[in-house]
């Protein structure tokens, strides 16, 4: 599996690609080419196009979670693509409307819009290609992530605390490799992980990837890094929502890798990884 990252918050020395505060992933495996999260914008259309990634031979696109930071670029994907017959792969709440300190923050279109893509919702795991699994709802197991909010949602006509039950993420399995990626982790890194680890029947993950939204909260980091450390066996990619404090605590348990907007890592069928700016 091959994952190239289209969109991230940070952009890499010398490559001139475009950045911006969302996610967007490329990902080939085997014969399917999947799109994970479009960004909020066109900038992940324009970076794949400077890097020479063919959006036009998409078979799946996957939806992290229902924030327009991660699905806002479908719009332009849609203007630039025939999207017909393609799967959109995500939790059935990905379409609720969603409010964060004043702003609304849902995907800014409907369900319906998805069309001539199909929409292919989905709140139990869904083997997306040979060797991804999309997670459906994760369940909130780790303690001190068991009652994660952001914003709100609006459900039977009123505006209720987000648990943001939508968030979901996609695990890659291959041999003895187990690699999670994640879009935000609102339900929680940890909780993610745990998931992953009892539906392959093991105590820990090679790599993670993705958002780990881990900010400003000391206790939190602190708990995360020390599960991290314990359940993470390869490296950490952490992109788009984390601290630098974060960062810094997980450095010194974990490998860290720096992300941005045109890394490449491709996991090789003989459990080995290689990484490319
Ligand atoms: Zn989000
Ligand atoms: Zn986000």
């Amino acid at each position: 599996m091959e994952l190239t990252i289209l969109c991230d918050n940070h952009t890499l020395i010398d490559r001139y690609y475009l950045g911006e505060p969302a996610l967007s992933f490329y990902i080939e495996d085997g014969e399917k080419r999947i799109l994970f999260d479009t960004g909020y914008s066109d900038v992940f259309l324009r970076n794949a196009e400077k890097m020479d990634i063919d959006l036009s031979g998409i078979t799946d696109i996957v939806f992290s979670h229902g924030h327009n930071d991660h699905t806002g670029g479908f719009t332009a994907l849609k203007k630039a693509y025939d999207l017909t017959g393609i799967c959109v792969h995500a939790h059935p709440d990905t379409f609720k409307p969603k409010r964060h300190e004043g702003l609304d923050v849902g995907t800014p279109y409907h369900s319906e819009d998805l069309f001539p893509a199909l929409w292919a919702p989905s709140a139990v795991p869904v083997q997306i290609s040979e060797h991804l699994l999309f997670l459906g709802e994760i369940p909130r197991t780790v303690p001190f992530e068991k009652h994660l909010t952001v914003g709100t949602y609006l459900e039977k006509g009123r505006w209720r605390k987000d648990p943001v039950r939508d968030d979901s993420a996609l695990v890659y399995h291959q041999g003895g490799t187990l690699t999670v990626i994640t879009g935000c982790s609102h339900s929680g890194i940890c909780n993610i992980i745990s998931y992953a680890e009892e539906l392959f029947h093991t105590d820990h993950v090679t790599d993670v990837i993705g958002g780990f939204h881990l900010m400003e909260d000391e206790k939190r980091i602190r708990h995360t890094a020390g599960f991290l450390r314990d359940h993470v066996w390869g490296s950490l990619v952490p992109c788009h929502c984390i601290s630098l404090q974060a960062k810094h605590v997980m450095m010194q348990d974990n490998e860290v890798l720096e992300a941005g907007s045109g890394m490449r890592i491709c996991w090789h069928e003989n459990g080995k990884r290689s990484v490319e700016y």
